[in-house]
Protein backbone atom coordinates (compact mmCIF):
# COMPACT_ATOMS: atom_id res chain seq x y z
CA UNK A 1 0.00 0.00 0.00
CA UNK A 2 2.66 2.58 0.94
CA UNK A 3 5.32 1.25 -1.71
CA UNK A 4 3.86 3.18 -4.65
CA UNK A 5 3.92 6.53 -2.57
CA UNK A 6 8.12 5.59 -2.44
CA UNK A 7 10.25 7.26 -5.51
CA UNK A 8 12.27 4.57 -6.50
CA UNK A 9 14.91 6.62 -8.18
CA UNK A 10 15.77 9.04 -5.02
CA UNK A 11 13.09 8.12 -2.09
CA UNK A 12 11.13 10.89 -2.03
CA UNK A 13 7.72 10.49 -0.62
CA UNK A 14 4.57 12.13 0.15
CA UNK A 15 3.47 14.45 -0.40
CA UNK A 16 6.76 15.04 -3.33
CA UNK A 17 4.92 11.94 -4.94
CA UNK A 18 1.70 12.51 -6.63
CA UNK A 19 -0.69 10.01 -9.13
CA UNK A 20 -1.29 11.34 -12.02
CA UNK A 21 -3.40 10.35 -15.20
CA UNK A 22 -1.17 8.42 -17.73
CA UNK A 23 -2.55 9.80 -21.16
CA UNK A 24 0.70 7.89 -22.54
CA UNK A 25 -1.27 5.20 -22.80
CA UNK A 26 -5.01 4.24 -23.88
CA UNK A 27 -7.95 5.08 -21.72
CA UNK A 28 -8.92 1.90 -19.41
CA UNK A 29 -12.61 3.43 -20.16
CA UNK A 30 -14.12 5.25 -22.76
CA UNK A 31 -18.08 5.46 -23.53
CA UNK A 32 -20.36 8.20 -24.79
CA UNK A 33 -21.65 10.72 -22.22
CA UNK A 34 -18.68 9.38 -19.83
CA UNK A 35 -14.93 10.79 -19.34
CA UNK A 36 -12.08 8.53 -20.58
CA UNK A 37 -10.56 6.79 -17.11
CA UNK A 38 -6.70 6.68 -17.41
CA UNK A 39 -4.08 3.88 -15.96
CA UNK A 40 -1.99 6.24 -13.26
CA UNK A 41 1.15 6.34 -12.93
CA UNK A 42 2.77 8.24 -10.24
CA UNK A 43 5.32 10.97 -10.97
CA UNK A 44 8.13 12.44 -8.09
CA UNK A 45 8.05 16.02 -7.25
CA UNK A 46 11.12 15.68 -6.27
CA UNK A 47 13.55 14.54 -9.08
CA UNK A 48 10.83 14.32 -12.06
CA UNK A 49 11.31 10.21 -12.35
CA UNK A 50 7.98 8.80 -13.37
CA UNK A 51 6.48 4.90 -13.07
CA UNK A 52 3.48 2.61 -13.10
CA UNK A 53 3.22 0.99 -9.61
CA UNK A 54 2.32 -3.04 -9.77
CA UNK A 55 -0.79 -2.76 -8.76
CA UNK A 56 -2.22 -1.18 -11.44
ZN1 LIG B 1 12.38 10.98 -7.12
Amino acid sequence: MSEKWVCPACGAKKPMVKEIDDKSRPPIITGSGMRPMYHKKMQCGNCGHEWVPEEF
